[in-house]
């Protein structure tokens, strides 16, 4: 990161984002314009924003709030939550994210396992926190963006706080080690796991955003994820705002129609989103996309899941653009491997590592494969934004390196061009009759058939062939299940991934169960077969 925007070894992320843009000349500049569900609009310029995370700074340190202390948002998208970050950065505060549509277990668990010290959210949240209270001894303090004061139960309005604080906010220098930011992963595979990060980490955010998503000051960039998870903070804050770059955030959910009014109003320059999205996206009426005006739009990235070739070539066909997908994970912080501008997209391969990332494949018995051969994903370890440990479980944490690697639990191969290749997590594999079958592999084949809107391939224990594919399958609404089409589905499954691939079972439903950042999610389907325990599904969405 160039000294532009570190100067004399602040890494402050805060500090970096607001008052070091200002000075850098983009005071006035707009850093976020603001869009609420109804569509009105407010901009907040980079002073603003330095200005209202200061005054959230010395609420915080008011309050007694100190550096390492824990402190979460638990807010939808609205400006308040932005300023809370920052400002609980300023301090040195390590700030978490919560989902707002987290019930009382996922809080719970999150609150009570970080010893979290004070926490700020809506009126209409406040309940689910107050019923949980009495067992989060740690909590000293709740503060309601949008409520008043009621001094005997410890819970303050934000208003009346911010109005008596200073706009002015000298930010301590803070090293690179300095843990910044605290993510629960999104528990796709078990319980979700506190990945703490240091303010270092600023340093992949912002090259990543430079590099693979392409964005210069004068672009508009739209983050539609939640800042709820690791995408939220690390490109929906700070990787643009440390570039000083505007960001428009949405307080509004998923809107076909609505999206591409956005896209074409605000002159959207470079969007940033997830595979279920698109998905869903490529279930609409094809006029919503020749009517809107993306002329603007130059480049799409998407993030959090596999992308199916299905959705590049429909973008490709309807949007007139590629979209680039892009891969990380909570623990590493920033974007590892991904495609880009310049660099030519293989549909289905998730493309290259970014600069100063050293991916391997890696088997079990620790041996390095070669070009072709799957194995787990293994990243060099002692890049910025690596995590720093799993809070409470440093066990965990040391188990997940082994000879100078990152082991990331995902399986994948590289090809002789050096594209890497997702199959799936390394519990989501499935062995069958000696055969490895990626269940994405077999997801993306499924959502070629007409009729198939949305699947979660898994593989359960089956006597002969140790593993069976098993395909949950939710189709349009139009369509309804019959043998013919189950004939259709394997046939195609089986020309297009391999015979073994074939799905032995399947299963039609409503609905597949994903959690809250749209993933699918597979171990609840497995247990759903199995008749077991689906285990924690605080994340999950539906
Ligand atoms: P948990 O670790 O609690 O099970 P999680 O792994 O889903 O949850 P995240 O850190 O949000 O939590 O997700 C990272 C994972 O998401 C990756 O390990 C990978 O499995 C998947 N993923 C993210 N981006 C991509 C992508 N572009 N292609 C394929 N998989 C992806
Ligand atoms: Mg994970």
């Amino acid at each position: 990161m160039s000294d532009e925007y570190i100067e004399n070894n602040q890494y402050n992320i805060g500090h970096i984002c607001t008052k070091r843009q200002c000075a850098l000349g983009r005071a006035d500049k707009t850093a976020m314009r603001w869009i609420d569900a109804h569509g009105a609009r407010v901009d907040y310029s980079f002073s603003d924003l330095d200005r209202e995370s200061n005054r959230f700074a010395n609420v915080l340190s008011d309050l007694g709030v100190q550096s390492g202390d824990i402190f979460f948002t638990y807010l939808p998208k609205m400006p308040e939550q932005f300023f809370a970050f920052l400002g609980a950065l300023k301090v040195q505060a390590i700030c978490g994210t919560m989902f707002s549509n987290f019930g009382e277990d996922a809080l719970l668990d999150r609150l009570g396992d970080s010893g979290a010290k004070g926490v700020i959210t809506k009126k209409s949240l406040l309940r689910k926190i107050s019923s949980i209270r009495s067992r989060l001894p740690a909590l000293k303090f709740i503060i309601v963006a949008d409520g008043d004061t009621v001094a005997s139960e410890g819970v303050l309005g934000l208003k009346d706080l911010m109005n008596a604080a200073s706009a002015e906010f000298e930010t301590p220098l803070t090293s690179a080690e300095t843990p910044s930011v605290l993510h629960y992963t999104s528990g796709s595979t078990g319980k979700p796991k506190g990945v703490l990060h240091r303010h270092g980490s600023i340093i992949n955010q912002n090259m990543t955003t430079r590099e693979v998503l392409g964005l210069t000051l004068d672009d508009v960039f739209w983050c539609t994820a939640d800042q709820g998870w690791v995408t939220g903070t690390s490109y929906g804050i700070i990787g643009p705002w440390s570039l000083g770059v505007t960001q428009v955030h949405y307080g509004g959910g998923y809107d076909a129609r609505e999206w591409m009014n956005l896209l074409a109003r605000e002159r959207i320059s470079v969007w940033y989103s997830a595979p279920t999205a698109l998905r869903m996206l490529m279930r609409e009426d094809e006029a919503i996309f020749s009517e809107a005006d993306l002329s603007h739009l130059r480049h799409v990235f998407s993030v959090g899941e596999p992308l199916n070739p299905e959705v590049i070539h429909w973008a490709r066909r309807l949007l007139k653009r590629d979209i680039y997908d892009t891969w990380f994970q909570t623990e590493t912080g920033a974007i590892m491997i991904s495609n880009r501008p310049g660099l030519d997209v293989r549909p289905g391969s998730m493309g290259k590592q970014v600069a100063g990332i050293e991916p391997a494949i890696i088997a079990e018995c620790g041996a390095h494969l070669s070009d072709g051969e799957q194995g787990n994903l293994c990243l060099k370890s002692g890049w910025p934004s690596l995590f720093i440990t799993y809070l409470n479980n440093d066990a965990v944490y040391r188990q997940k390196f082994q000879h100078g690697y990152y082991h990331t639990g995902d399986t994948a191969r590289r090809d002789a061009d050096g594209y890497y290749w997702f199959m799936g997590r390394s519990d989501d594999v499935i062995n069958t009759a000696g055969h490895l079958v990626s269940p994405f592999e077999v997801e993306s084949a499924l959502l070629e058939v007409e009729e198939v809107a949305e699947s979660g391939v898994v593989g359960v224990p089956d006597e002969l062939l140790y593993e069976k594919v098993v395909a949950f399958i939710s189709l349009h609404e139009r369509y309804t299940p019959s043998s013919e089409l189950e004939i259709k589905i394997r046939l195609r499954v089986s020309n297009k991934v391999s015979t073994v691939a074939t799905p032995q079972e399947i299963i039609f439903c409503p609905v597949i169960p994903k959690n809250k950042s749209g993933k699918i999610m597979r171990r609840v389907l497995k247990a759903r077969y199995m008749g077991e325990d689906p285990g924690d599904t605080s994340t999950m969405e539906i």
